[in-house]
């Protein structure tokens, strides 16, 4: 929990906030295609595609912002996975680089098609607990935004 500073009301807040929405059962939710805040509804829509609202809970669920997140846990996830399965191979069974090319591409294609829902589905899991973006209640607007100058002046 990050520290918010000393005042009681605060602190009670924040130690309800993080009992509403416990972080590793609503990451383990999304992996799971089902609804962060119930676990009964569907996560996806499509494969991608976040459901607009829960169909059990009516928790709103297209609010978040994975971005390129998911993408990059995944190219991290299968590129050990290639990569140490590709030395493991060469190092029992040296084959040629087409021999290669032919069990690890298609391993990389399929393995990063069937990981990236699940993965998405765990950030916005992460997201929804965090209350991150549109889940806390508040349009997503940066805290430092910069004064609009005046132009008439
Ligand atoms: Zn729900």
């Amino acid at each position: 929990m990050q520290a918010t500073g000393s005042n009681p009301e605060t602190v009670r807040f924040e130690q309800t906030r993080e009992a509403d929405r416990p972080v590793g059962r609503s990451i383990k939710r999304g992996l799971l295609n089902q609804c962060p805040a119930c676990g009964s509804g569907k996560l996806f829509g499509r494969f991608l595609k976040t459901v607009q609202a829960c169909s059990s809970c009516d928790e709103q669920l297209d609010k978040h912002s994975a971005d390129d997140f998911p993408p990059y846990i995944v190219v991290t996830i299968m590129g050990h996975i290639v990569l140490g399965g590709f030395m493991a191979t060469e190092m029992i069974l040296p084959m040629s680089n087409w021999g290669h090319l032919a069990i690890w591409v298609p391993m990389t294609i399929i393995g990063s098609l069937a990981m990236m829902q699940p993965v998405k589905g765990g950030v916005v899991g992460l997201q929804w607990a965090l209350k991150m973006h549109g889940f806390g209640g508040h349009d997503d607007e940066p805290a430092d935004a910069l004064p609009v100058p005046d132009r008439a002046a």
